[in-house]
């Protein structure tokens, strides 16, 4: 008796001490480890544990997801641990309808551009880590810059995503700013790129504020994992161990001015179910404080690399659960734009297209420079090992045969259609009206300018069929003049 009193006490006890841990967890609070909050992503996982065979909810929670308004984290995370065969076939019809419905068939294509391997950090999962004595470091100059430009102009490239590793001293925020200047500065033939991504290390306020009078368009940030343990153990050195500060970073940004965050984690360095809780966690907070949710989402997978061996990651996700990632993903934020890159092979990108996918990187090089001139095999400055190695018009050509329209669209950002104003007109769907047209007028001008002749005939049947599309009589009509005037030499119009 006395014992069951003891242990009832200590049971109170207990459950009063995780009541008020989970009290951290607050969806608008500043600090990390309150907005994601360990024990609710621990709490969400047990739910969704208890409640993967729950026909009733699973079903409650899919038409939650048909009103296409997005779902918690509690909810999303049920749905990705749903085994019922029957739920996840509806889940992935959804994802399909979802992506049909806010993205149509159109793919936005970008190209990543490596400025510097320098950095300090210690990340184990990636070969710039700065104990990596046998990789090549490189920085470009200005001058190198610009050339790799005008090649991926030449490619028919219009956005682009840069990349640096951390580095105060040879990185310095100044050199990425001059760097942006340069890209924005180089009009070659019809070439130009219209939009900057950034993908640069978590920073102050005061940085951030310089990259978006600069002009830039999204800031992407990796978490790499929402696991704060495990992202500590994965960064144990350099400034990036600090979780706290690279997890705030989204807040930073959106202080600087930056209202289009990028989001994404490595999957495969902690378990894919944390990470999917975690990274709707981070959405719904930046929804929350800012009013104006990520962008985009990223959906990296750990690929191999000099120094670095995928099967050393036990975490490391398959082909099924990927897909299952991205199908849940898409009905559980269907506003925002998602992106894979060339770490996926084809077969593996071909699959996630249509369940939600908006924006794939073609012909792209993970070198530090390498597309004017290719690196020497002996150089190896890559980051990760591409898995897809198609030149941008194979890419280009594939997605007109497997039914997408290919889209150099940059108009929004360059309308200051960005953050909240954006994603209210992506909410009701108005932007529709903006991106088929766009997308046939960008593609319009690849076909001019870049396309090789197969190509260029498969893309202007493509288009003939496409432009019937376009719901607005008006629209159409002035996209049928713009197309007849990109044909006579004409350039950059946009909706
Ligand atoms: S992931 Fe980024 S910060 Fe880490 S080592 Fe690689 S380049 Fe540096
Ligand atoms: S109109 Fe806006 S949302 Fe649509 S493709 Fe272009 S940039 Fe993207």
């Amino acid at each position: 008796m006395i014992h069951g009193y003891y242990f009832f006490v200590l049971y109170c006890a207990v459950e009063k001490k995780e009541r008020q841990v989970n009290k951290m967890y607050d969806v608008k609070s500043p600090k990390a480890e309150e907005f994601i909050n360990h024990e609710e992503i621990l709490e969400t996982l047990a739910y969704a544990e208890a409640n993967k065979h729950n026909a009733a909810l699973i079903d409650e929670i899919i038409a939650k997801a048909k009103l296409r308004k997005g779902l918690s984290h509690r909810e999303a995370a049920v749905l990705l641990v749903c085994d019922i065969e029957e739920k996840n076939a509806e889940i992935f019809a959804l994802a399909e309808q979802i992506k049909n419905d806010f993205y149509g068939n159109r793919i936005v294509l970008f190209a990543p551009l490596y400025l510097s391997n320098y950095c300090v950090n210690g990340c184990v999962y990636c070969p710039y880590h700065a104990k990596n004595k046998h990789i090549a470091r490189k920085k470009m100059t200005q001058e190198e810059i610009a050339r790799e430009v005008i090649a991926l102009q030449d490619m028919g490239h219009k956005r682009l995503a840069l990349e640096a590793g951390e580095d105060p001293v040879n990185n310095p925020i100044e050199y990425i700013l001059e760097s942006i200047k340069t890209i924005y500065g180089i009009k070659h033939k019809n070439g130009a790129i219209r939009r900057v991504n950034v993908n640069i290390a978590a920073t102050t306020v005061e940085n951030y504020r310089k990259l978006h009078e600069a002009g830039i368009g999204t800031y992407i940030l990796f978490q790499e994992t929402y696991n704060k343990e495990n992202y500590e153990q994965l960064h144990p050195t350099g400034p990036k161990h600090n979780y706290a500060y690279h997890t705030e970073a989204m807040d930073r940004a959106m202080q600087g001015g930056i209202d289009d965050v990028g989001l994404g984690v490595l999957y495969g360095l902690s378990t894919y179910r944390y990470e999917f809780t975690g990274l709707l966690m981070h959405a719904e907070h930046l929804e929350a404080v800012f009013g104006v949710g990520p962008h985009t989402i990223s959906v990296p997978r750990i690929c191999p690399a000099d120094d670095i061996d995928p099967n050393s990651f036990s975490n490391a996700i398959d082909d099924d659960i990927f897909a299952k990632l991205v199908a849940c993903i898409r009905i559980s934020v269907p506003y925002t734009g998602m992106i894979v890159s060339t770490r996926e092979s084809p077969k593996s990108r071909e699959r996630v297209l249509h369940l939600g996918i908006s924006q794939i990187s073609g012909g792209s090089k993970t070198s530090v420079g390498g597309y004017a001139i290719p690196e020497a095999k002996e150089e190896n400055s890559a980051q990760f090992e591409l898995s897809d190695n198609r030149t941008l018009d194979e890419v280009i050509a594939w997605l007109i045969d497997l039914g997408y329209t290919p889209s150099f669209c940059t108009a929004c950002y360059r309308e200051g259609r960005t953050g909240d104003r954006f994603m209210a007109l992506c909410k009701n769907m108005q932007i529709h009206n903006c991106c088929l047209p766009n997308a046939l007028m960008t593609l319009q001008e690849y076909l001019e300018d870049y396309a090789a002749p197969e190509t260029k005939a498969k893309g202007e049947k493509l288009i003939a069929k496409e432009i019937s599309q376009i719901p607005n009589e008006k629209v159409r009509r002035i996209c049928q003049e713009r197309l007849e005037k990109i044909r006579q030499g004409e350039r950059d119009f946009r909706f």
